[in-house]
C-alpha cells in the first residue's frame, strides 16, 4: 500500500520528462524512453457477477498495442487480448516496470503508425505531422471506437492531449462503453492529462455504461493521488454511486486499497452507503478478507456499520465468516464486542478494553508491598532480620513509592495526543489536501497513511492513531494496557523510569525474600521438606516470591527492549511494522532508520529532553528514494 506514493512519483517523473518529444529520430540509439505499455484496462462489464462477486478485475480484457517482436506487417496496430497481468504489481515495482519497459523502447518508433499510436506513445512531433501535413482528423475514433485523446490521457501526455483538443478532439468524446478520456486518465492516475481535459470542458461526472465515473475508476485502480486531485481541485463527487449503487469507497474497500480508503474517509465519505445488494464498503472489505481495509473502516466507523445487514441478512462479520475469511471475521466480531451495546457482559468487556489493566497493576503493587512487609520483613516466624538485609528490604519498599509515583505520571500524562480536526473538509476554501506536492513538501511525504480518517488530520511522521485512546499520538510507541495509556513522545521518559524502577524493586524484593526463605527454615533449602515447610509456615512469602518473579521477568524484558529501542531511536510500533513504513526504507528499499543519530546521541538526548527530536531528519532519504 505504501508503494502507491512511490508509484505515483515514478509515473509523474517518467511521463513528465519531455524526452519522447525531443526528436527521437535524430539520435542513433536513443530510444524514446519507454512509455508505459499503452495498456488500456477495460472496466468490468455489468451483469457478470454473482451475488457476492464484484467482477474479477483479472478477467478484464486488456488491449495492447503490439510492440517489440512483432514483425513489421501491414497490421502493426493490432488488438491483442491478453489477461490483465496485475497492473498494480507491474507499476508497483519501479525496477520491474523500468526493466520491462526498456525492451520495447527500441522498437517503439516502429509502432507509431497513426495518430492513435502517436498519442499513446506521446510523440507530439509525429502526431503534428499526421494532422498538419496529412490532414488526419483527431475527432474520429479508431477501429475499436477509441479516441486519440483517450490514449494520450491514459499515459498522461498532457501536451499531446492539449494539442488534440485544440485540433478538433472532443474532451467529452466517449467510446463504445461510454468511457471518456478522463476515465482512461483515472486508470493510470494521469493527473496532468486530467487537468488538461477538465480545464477544456470535460465533465468530471461523466459516467460510462456501468455508471462508473472517474472517481470510481480511480478507486478501482487505487489511484489515490488522482482521486484526491479531481475531488479537491475539480469538485468531483466522491460519494457518487455507480449503477449498482457502489461508491468509490465500496470499490476501494473491495480492492483493498488502504490509502484510497484513508483518503475517502478523511474526506468524510459516507461509510453506511448500501449498494443494490445491501452491502456497505465494510461488507465488501470483509468478503474479500482485506484486513487492513477492514481495520481502517472499523476504526473510523461506528458500531452501526458493524451491525448493518445486507439483503441476505449478513452483517460484515457474518459475511467474512461465511466466506472463510477467519482473520477478518475475528477482527470484526472483536470490534463488535468492544463496541458492544447489547448485553451487560459485552459492555463490560468493552469497558475493560478502555480502562485496561492499570487498576489490576495498582492492586498488585499494593498487595505485594503489604505481603513483603508482613510476610518477609516482619514475619515473626522468620529469624530476626540482619541489618544489611533490612536495609535492602526497606530500600525496596521506598522504591515502591517511587514506582507508584511514576506509574501515576505515565498513566495520567498526555502521551502526545495530536489535536483532532472536527471541521468538515467539504467547505470550500482551505482544503489541506488541495495543493499537496508529493515531492517537495516537508510535512507531506507522499505517504497517504499519514491521513488519519478518524481525527481528520495529516499527522506527523512517526505518529499513529491509537484506537483505544481514539487519538493520534506523536512518536507513538505502543498502547500499554498496564498503564491504560499510550506510550508516546510526552510520557516515554516516565514510562522508561517506571519500568526501570519496577525491575529494580522486584529484583530487590525477590532477593530479600529468597535470602529470608533460604536462611529461615530448619530444613535444608530446596528439599521436599523445605518446600513443604515454606508452604505451610510461610504461604505469604511463597505467594510473594512467585508473583514478584513473574512481574520481574516482564519488567526486565520490557527494560531491555526499551533500552535497545531508545539507543536506536526507534519505537516499538516502528520495529513491529518497519516494512510497512515508507520513511523507514532507504533508496534501495531496505529497512533503515533515518532517525538513528547513533547510540550515544540518542541516549543522551532522550535522558535530557525526555524524547528525541526528529524534525530535521528523514527527508533526505525520502527525496533520494523518489529522485
Ligand atoms: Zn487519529
Ligand atoms: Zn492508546
Amino acid at each position: 500500500m505504501f508503494l502507491l506514493g512511490d508509484v505515483y512519483k515514478k509515473q509523474t517523473k517518467d511521463e513528465g520528462t519531455p524526452e519522447p518529444t525531443s526528436s527521437p529520430n535524430t539520435s542513433p540509439s536513443p530510444d524514446p524512453p519507454p512509455p508505459e505499455e499503452p495498456t488500456r484496462l477495460l472496466l468490468p462489464l455489468a451483469g457478470d457477477h454473482g451475488a457476492y462477486e464484484f467482477p474479477d478485475p483479472r478477467q478484464r480484457r486488456t488491449q495492447t498495442l503490439i510492440r517489440g517482436d512483432a514483425p513489421m506487417a501491414a497490421a502493426d496496430l493490432e488488438i491483442e487480448i491478453v489477461s490483465d497481468s496485475k497492473p498494480a504489481q507491474k507499476v508497483g515495482n519501479p525496477s520491474v516496470a523500468a526493466g520491462e519497459a526498456a525492451a520495447p523502447a527500441a522498437a517503439a518508433p516502429n509502432h507509431i503508425v497513426d495518430v492513435f499510436s502517436a498519442s499513446a506513445y506521446g510523440d507530439l512531433q509525429v502526431l503534428r505531422r499526421y494532422v498538419e501535413e496529412d490532414g488526419v482528423s483527431l475527432s474520429k475514433p479508431d477501429a475499436n471506437g477509441y479516441y486519440a485523446l483517450q490514449w494520450a490521457a491514459l499515459n498522461n501526455y498532457s501536451d499531446v492531449a492539449q494539442y488534440i483538443i485544440e485540433h478538433g478532439g472532443d474532451a467529452n468524446a466517449a467510446d463504445g462503453a461510454r468511457q471518456t478520456a478522463l476515465h482512461w486518465a483515472a486508470v493510470r492516475g494521469s493527473i496532468a492529462a486530467a487537468d488538461v481535459l477538465l480545464d477544456n470542458g470535460a465533465r468530471v461526472e461523466a459516467a460510462d455504461v456501468n455508471g462508473y465515473r472517474a472517481v470510481h475508476v480511480a478507486a478501482q485502480y487505487g489511484q489515490t493521488g488522482f482521486l484526491n486531485h479531481i475531488v479537491a481541485k475539480h469538485g468531483a463527487d466522491f460519494d457518487a454511486g455507480d449503477n449498482d449503487g457502489r461508491t468509490p469507497l465500496h470499490w476501494a474497500a473491495y480492492k483493498g486499497f488502504a490509502d484510497t480508503i484513508r483518503l475517502l474517509l478523511f474526506r468524510n465519505a459516507y461509510q453506511g452507503q448500501q449498494d443494490k445488494e445491501g452491502c456497505t464498503p465494510l461488507h465488501w472489505a470483509a468478503l474479500r478478507g482485506n484486513v487492513e481495509a477492514c481495520t481502517i473502516l472499523v476504526h473510523a466507523g461506528t458500531k452501526q456499520e458493524l451491525m448493518v445487514k445486507d439483503k441476505s441478512g449478513f452483517t460484515p462479520a457474518q459475511l467474512a465468516a461465511d466466506k472463510g475469511q477467519r482473520h477478518v471475521a475475528y477482527i470484526l466480531s472483536n470490534a463488535k464486542r468492544l463496541n458492544g451495546n447489547h448485553c451487560g457482559g459485552r459492555l463490560c468487556a468493552g469497558r475493560i478494553a478502555t480502562i485496561g489493566y492499570a487498576p489490576i497493576l495498582l492492586f498488585l503493587m499494593i498487595i505485594l508491598t503489604v505481603l513483603f512487609i508482613n510476610s518477609i520483613l516482619n514475619a515473626p516466624k522468620f529469624p530476626k532480620i540482619t541489618a544489611a538485609v533490612a536495609l535492602w528490604g526497606w530500600t525496596a519498599v521506598s522504591l515502591v513509592f517511587g514506582s507508584l509515583l511514576m506509574f501515576y505520571r505515565c498513566s495520567s500524562k498526555d502521551p502526545g495526543y495530536i489535536k483532532s480536526n472536527s471541521r468538515h473538509l467539504d467547505t470550500d476554501g482551505d482544503d489541506p489536501l488541495l495543493d499537496i506536492d508529493l515531492n517537495n513538501s516537508s510535512i507531506w511525504t507522499g505517504n497517504w497513511s499519514q491521513l488519519c480518517p478518524t481525527c481528520k488530520i495529516i499527522r506527523p511522521v512517526r505518529s499513529k492513531h491509537c484506537p483505544t485512546c481514539n487519538h493520534c499520538v506523536e512518536q507513538f510507541d505502543h498502547h500499554c494496557p498496564w498503564i491504560s495509556n499510550c506510550v508516546g513522545k510526552r510520557n516515554k521518559w516516565d514510562f522508561y523510569v517506571f519500568v526501570w524502577l519496577g525491575t529494580l524493586t522486584t529484583f530487590l524484593g525477590a532477593a530479600v525474600a529468597a535470602q529470608r526463605m533460604w536462611t529461615g527454615s530448619p530444613e535444608p533449602p530446596f528439599t521436599r521438606s523445605w518446600t513443604h515447610y515454606m508452604f505451610t509456615e510461610h504461604p505469604g512469602a511463597v505467594v510473594f516470591l512467585v508473583v514478584d518473579i513473574l512481574i520481574f521477568s516482564g519488567a526486565i524484558a520490557l527494560t531491555i527492549a526499551q533500552t535497545s529501542q531508545i539507543a536506536q531511536n526507534i519505537t516499538t510500533n516502528e520495529l513491529a511494522n518497519a516494512s510497512r513504513y515508507a520513511y523507514l526504507r532507504g533508496p534501495d528499499g531496505r529497512v533503515r532508520n533515518p532517525y538513528n543519530h547513533g547510540c550515544r546521541k540518542n541516549c543522551t538526548e532522550f535522558l535530557i529532553h525526555g524524547y528525541i527530536k526528529d524534525e530535521e531528519v528523514a527527508w533526505p532519504s525520502l527525496q533520494q528514494a523518489t529522485a
